[in-house]
């Protein structure tokens, strides 16, 4: 469907926990409480509310968290995502852990592409950023997802004085293996507030002094606001999603549905709809309809991240609470 900004927002990101096996600084740097799990959305329920936003024109689905393969059921729930009606891609972010255990099920159920999370080539880098020894699993699954023919991209998020010294050695990774390694810049919400990042920008010129050759790609390769280039002798291309130096509102095609039932218009702002409270209630599903269009149309026009939090707006939420 079309928002009042004429965007058409046709992809929603669905966080299905938001319990993680990993601890990373940035994102949820300590044990916290978790949503109790009545308060999360059964799947069953997720799948209620997917059927109604693909009415309404949303084909396309990103299953992330917290980290979508600790909850249980969640390859199950892919597979019959997949089967719903007017739903024409399913895609998952994962950081990986738990990816080579899962390949056998994933290769079946073939989701229309893998993102994988990985900030370091390196063990102690690793175990410093997520407080777990888990790279060689991490790693594992990278290499059996390639394998397996699943369209497979890696993000990283680069900090200043953190890993930013491997910087071309993450690059590398695309000349190695046919993925696109895309850097996101650090957003400052929750604990990403206490890190610095780089635009795109200023790794473009870092890259551009290596490799010379490089040619922008202007295909769409996938749903979301990063810009690629690739390199002759690469296997794959290098992307770049800057949300505060790049501020890319203005194509904005996403909503996202947080585990305990919110459905969530902009990243920066905390409100949303309570579809769990409808869905739980048995009301009609016109009515529920209804309520997430008129929601999405009224989707704010762009972040603030550069300005003061404004009280009651700013999410106060972590980025393993919502997804990414
Ligand atoms: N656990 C999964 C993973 O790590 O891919 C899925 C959820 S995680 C919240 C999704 C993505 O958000 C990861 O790539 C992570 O690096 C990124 N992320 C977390 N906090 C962030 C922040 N403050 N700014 C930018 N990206 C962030
Ligand atoms: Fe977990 Fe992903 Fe957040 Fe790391 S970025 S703590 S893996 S949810």
């Amino acid at each position: 469907m079309v928002d009042h900004y004429n965007r058409t927002i046709d992809y929603m990101r669905i966080s299905v926990t938001d319990r993680c096996n990993l601890r990373c600084q940035y994102c949820m740097p300590e044990d916290i409480p978790s949503i109790p799990h009545e308060e999360i959305l059964s799947f069953e329920e997720i799948l209620h509310i997917c059927r109604l936003a693909a009415d309404l024109g949303i084909q396309k689905f990103k299953i992330t968290g917290g980290e979508p393969f600790v909850r249980k059921g969640c390859l199950d729930f892919i597979s019959e995502l997949k089967k719903v009606p007017g739903v024409s891609q399913v895609t998952v972010t994962t950081n990986g852990v738990l990816l080579a255990e899962y390949m056998p099920q994933l290769r079946e159920i073939h989701p229309d592409g893998i993102n994988i999370s990985l900030d370091t080539l390196r063990a102690d880098t690793f175990h410093h950023i997520t407080q777990r020894p888990y790279l060689p699993q991490v790693m594992e699954g990278i290499l059996a997802c390639v394998e397996s023919g699943i369209k497979t991209k890696i993000n990283s998020v680069l900090l200043r004085g953190v890993n930013d010294h491997e910087f071309f050695d993450l690059v590398n990774l695309a000349k190695e293996y046919p993925v696109d390694v895309r850097f996101i810049e650090i957003m400052p919400i929750g604990s990403g507030q206490q890190y610095e990042g780089y635009s795109r920008q200023e790794l473009i010129t870092l890259l551009e002094e290596r490799y010379p050759n490089g040619v922008r790609v202007s295909e769409i390769r996938g749903n979301g606001p990063a810009d690629y280039i690739h390199f002759p002798d690469f296997k794959g291309c290098i992307g770049f999603i800057d949300a505060i130096h790049g501020k890319f509102c203005n194509s904005c095609n996403r909503v996202r549905l947080t585990a305990d039932g919110i459905l969530k218009l902009c990243l920066y702002y905390q409100n949303g709809i309570d579809l769990k409270h409808m869905v739980r209630t048995g009301e009609p599903d016109d009515q529920i309809r209804k309520a997430m269009e008129q929601a999405i149309l009224k989707k704010p026009a762009e972040h603030q991240f550069h300005m003061d939090a404004r009280e009651g707006a700013k999410e106060m939420r972590r980025m393993s609470q919502i997804g990414g």
